[in-house]
């Protein structure tokens, strides 16, 4: 038999589906640039690594690898309801927070219904909802000129639910901008929507979201049955390579998003590590620490240089050029330094960039300088 055109077999959403755009791997730069000791600041990654406590915690689960993990995930569950103040019946575990955000479309989306998300907001959430075959309605972003450039618009995302919304997507703060909500008008937005759409806010960078704009939505849970927050242990936790995410949600949810759920897809030696990185509160506090002062460092360098940066709440900045992002990427890559382009969000001269190190930020200025020179 002559293998054969496969696409018009599958089902329409999968047809159009475009995948998601991951940031270079070094090693993958390594090998097409010929380029060594190249630095990557294009997946919002923790540059101080991962907490000792955390490897510590993994290497002690090796001798086990040839069992299945706990499939419940017991222990990392407790942990977290306890970190919480909630009860484990509340809490989802993810193969990272993306296996959640496709769980709730695969649990409450089909085609003909909808799900509600800003223009530049997280793209696991157009590719979860086209996935499944429903809609997405995109909510224009604040402009350019507002005070939360390109960020999340509660009003306009408001104005697109309607009878066949059942997922509303909330990134606060959100990727690939850095922008975040007020606390007080997100919890009005929540409070707002009718019972039969369920918000999802996607607090990813929520550790790194401090002082006076800091919101956790995940106390809100008792008072929104219809709300649902995600987490991860990829970013501040500086866990990404091991994958655990997680939702929180009332226990009705909590049991749906469990029965689409694969049995063991938080591996064990990823429970091990996520719970053991709980526990390392020193780790955070550098971690937030050399965060602000890098944040503060960069977007120092990058105003002097006339370039238009976006107010970042994350761990991470977006940048305004007069080039194309995917220009100026190459040019960083060939002197081995990896950004990430948004142009797949439409934010063509823009480049997003991870706060690194000290050491990493001034190599990328240096890079920045050269680029800049071209
Ligand atoms: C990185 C990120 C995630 C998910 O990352 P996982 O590694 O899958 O946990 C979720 N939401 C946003 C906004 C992100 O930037």
């Amino acid at each position: 038999m002559k293998p054969r055109d496969y696409s018009d077999l599958a089902v329409p959403g999968v047809r159009e589906l475009t995948p998601y755009t991951p940031g270079k791997p070094i090693s993958e730069l390594e090998r097409e640039y010929g380029v060594s000791e190249s630095i990557k600041l294009a997946s919002n990654e923790n540059p101080l690594g991962a907490s000792p406590l955390a490897l510590e915690a993994m290497r002690g689960e090796l001798d086990d690898i040839w069992l299945y993990p706990d499939a419940n995930g017991f222990e990392l569950k407790r942990r977290l309801a306890e970190k919480h103040g909630l009860d484990p019946a509340c809490i989802t575990l993810g193969n990272g927070s993306n296996d959640v955000l496709v769980f709730l479309a695969q649990a409450f989306l089909r085609p003909g219904l909808e799900s509600v998300f800003s223009q530049y907001a997280f793209a696991v959430y157009p590719i979860a909802t086209q996935m499944v075959g429903a809609t997405a309605r995109i909510a224009p972003a604040h402009g350019a000129d507002h005070p939360m450039a390109l960020g999340h618009d509660l009003k306009a995302m408001y104005e697109r639910v309607g009878n066949d919304t059942r997922l509303v997507f909330v990134a606060n703060p959100n990727n690939p901008t850095g922008t975040w909500l007020d606390g007080a008008r997100l919890k009005d937005f929540v409070a707002s929507l009718p019972p039969h759409v369920i918000c999802v806010i996607d607090e990813a960078y929520v550790e790194y979201n401090e002082g006076a704009r800091a919101t956790d939505a995940s106390t809100w849970l008792e008072a929104f049955p219809n709300l649902v927050v995600t987490r991860t242990f990829s970013k501040a936790y500086g866990l990404a390579g091991i994958r655990v995410g997680y939702a929180l949600s009332n226990p009705g949810i909590t049991d749906l998003l469990n029965r689409v759920r694969p049995a063991f897809n938080v591996n064990s030696l990823a429970l091990a590590g996520a719970a053991a990185a709980l526990d390392d509160e020193d780790f955070l506090h550098r971690t937030r620490e050399m965060n602000r002062e890098g944040m503060q460092w960069l977007t120092n360098a990058f105003t002097e240089r006339g370039l238009k940066v976006i107010p970042s709440a994350a761990n991470f900045l977006l940048t305004g050029f007069n080039r194309p992002g995917g220009e100026l990427n190459e040019a960083f890559l060939r002197r081995g330094v990896i950004i990430r382009p948004v142009g797949n969000y439409g934010l063509d001269n823009y480049l997003r960039i991870t706060i690194g190190t000290p050491e990493q930020n001034r190599r990328l200025v240096e890079a920045l300088d050269e680029v800049l020179a071209e």
